[in-house]
C-alpha cells in the first residue's frame, strides 16, 4: 500500500534510491535524526521516578548529560546510576524546587556539571484531591508551590544562559487537569491551570529568540502518583484498589492508563533542532478523546456522598 503511494508521488522505484540522493544531503534525514542531544546539557526536575525517570532516560538515550533532580537521595542516585549503566551520563543533584536556594544551589552545581544546560524539564509535581469546600489554605499553596512555583523558580534559574546562548528547550509536565475544571481537584487543578498560564506568557517574551517553551499534558500515566490517588479514593469510598484502577482504566479514552514512555516521547518531541517552531504548544498524551476535559477527568469510584457516582482524583 505504502509502496504504491510513493509510485504514485514519486514516479517508480524512486523511493529506492538512498534517501540522502533524493534530498541532496550528505547524509540522510533519519541519520541526522539520531542522538540529536549530543553535548547538551539537561535539568529534569521530578526525575527520580515516574514521568521524570522516564524522560531522564530519553533525554540521556539522545546523548544529553542529565542532571536528574529531586528531594529523595535514593531515588535519583538510582536513576543515575541506571543511566550511568547503559553509558550514558547523568548526575543526580537533590532540590526541593520550592525552595529558592535549593534551586539556585542545584543550577549552579548543574551548569558546572553538564558544562551549561541547554534543556529543563519541568516535571517534578504533586497532586491532592479534594471538594472544593474542604481545600484547606495549606492544600491550596502546597499543590501552588510545586507545581506552578516551582516550575517558575527553575525557569528563571536556567533561562539567562539559554538565551545567551541563542539555544533552549523548556517542557513543562502539566496535565489535562491544567486545561480543564474536573470535580475535586481544585488545588492540583489550578496550580496546573497557573503552570501552563505561566508558559503562554513565556512563550510570547521568547518568541524568535532561539528558547522554546511547550508543555505536555497528560492524562492519567501509569505512575506512583496515581497509584496514590487510587488508593486515596478506595480508601474514601471503602472499595478495593483492584475495582477502582480498573474502572478508572477502563474510563480513560484508550481503556488504559498512559505509559510513561509515552508521556517521554511526547516531550521529546520538543528537543530537536528542527522543533525550533514548536513553541508555545500544549501536547495532550491521553490516548484520545476529543476534549482535554471533563470525562476524561472522571473516575468511577464514587466519593462517599456523592450520588453521580462521580469522582476527580488529581492528575
Ligand atoms: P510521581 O509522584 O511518581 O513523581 C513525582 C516526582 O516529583 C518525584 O521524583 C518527586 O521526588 C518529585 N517532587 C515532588 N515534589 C518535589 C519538590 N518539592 N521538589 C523536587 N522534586 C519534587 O509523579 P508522576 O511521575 O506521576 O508525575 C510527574 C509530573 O507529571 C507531575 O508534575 C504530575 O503533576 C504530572 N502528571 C502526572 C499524571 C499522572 O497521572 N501520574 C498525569 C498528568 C500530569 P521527591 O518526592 O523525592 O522530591
Amino acid at each position: 500500500m505504502r509502496r504504491r503511494f510513493l509510485d504514485a508521488v514519486f514516479g517508480k522505484r524512486a523511493e529506492l534510491k538512498p534517501l540522502a540522493e533524493r534530498v541532496g544531503r550528505k547524509t540522510s534525514r533519519l541519520a541526522i535524526r539520531r542522538r540529536t542531544l549530543v553535548g547538551r546539557g539537561a535539568v529534569v526536575t521530578g526525575g527520580g521516578r515516574g514521568i521524570g525517570e522516564a524522560v531522564a532516560e530519553a533525554l540521556a538515550e539522545e546523548g544529553a548529560a542529565v542532571v536528574v533532580a529531586a528531594r529523595g537521595r535514593d531515588d535519583i542516585e538510582w536513576v543515575a546510576a541506571g543511566i550511568e549503566e547503559e553509558g550514558r551520563t547523568a548526575y543526580p543533584l537533590e532540590c526541593d524546587v520550592t525552595d529558592p536556594d535549593s534551586v539556585a544551589a542545584m543550577a549552579l552545581r548543574a551548569q558546572e556539571l553538564v558544562g551549561g544546560v541547554d534543556i529543563l524539564v519541568n516535571n517534578a509535581g504533586a497532586s491532592s484531591s479534594a471538594p472544593f469546600l474542604k481545600v484547606t489554605l495549606e492544600a491550596w499553596e502546597s499543590a501552588h508551590r510545586v507545581n506552578a512555583t516551582g516550575a517558575l523558580l527553575a525557569t528563571q534559574a536556567f533561562l539567562p544562559e539559554m538565551l545567551e546562548r541563542g539555544w533552549g528547550r523548556i517542557v513543562n509536565v502539566a496535565s489535562v487537569a491544567g486545561l480543564a475544571g474536573a470535580r475535586y481537584t481544585t488545588a492540583y487543578s489550578a496550580s496546573k491551570h497557573a503552570m501552563l498560564g505561566m508558559a503562554r506568557c513565556l512563550a510570547e517574551e521568547l518568541a524568535g529568540t532561539g528558547v522554546t517553551v511547550n508543555s505536555v499534558c497528560p492524562g492519567y500515566v501509569h505512575t506512583e502518583m496515581t497509584e496514590t490517588n487510587i488508593e486515596r479514593i478506595a480508601a474514601k469510598t471503602g472499595r478495593d484498589a483492584k475495582t477502582v484502577r480498573a474502572e478508572l482504566e477502563a474510563r480513560q479514552p484508550g481503556g488504559r492508563f498512559v505509559e510513561v514512555e509515552e508521556v517521554a516521547h511526547a516531550v521529546m518531541t520538543f528537543m530537536p533542532d528542527d522543533a525550533a517552531s514548536l513553541h508555545g504548544s500544549e501536547l495532550v498524551v491521553r490516548g484520545g478523546g476529543r476534549r482535554a476535559g471533563r470525562e476524561g477527568t472522571r473516575a468511577a469510584a464514587p466519593e462517599a456522598g456523592d450520588r453521580s457516582s462521580r469522582t476527580g482524583a488529581a492528575r
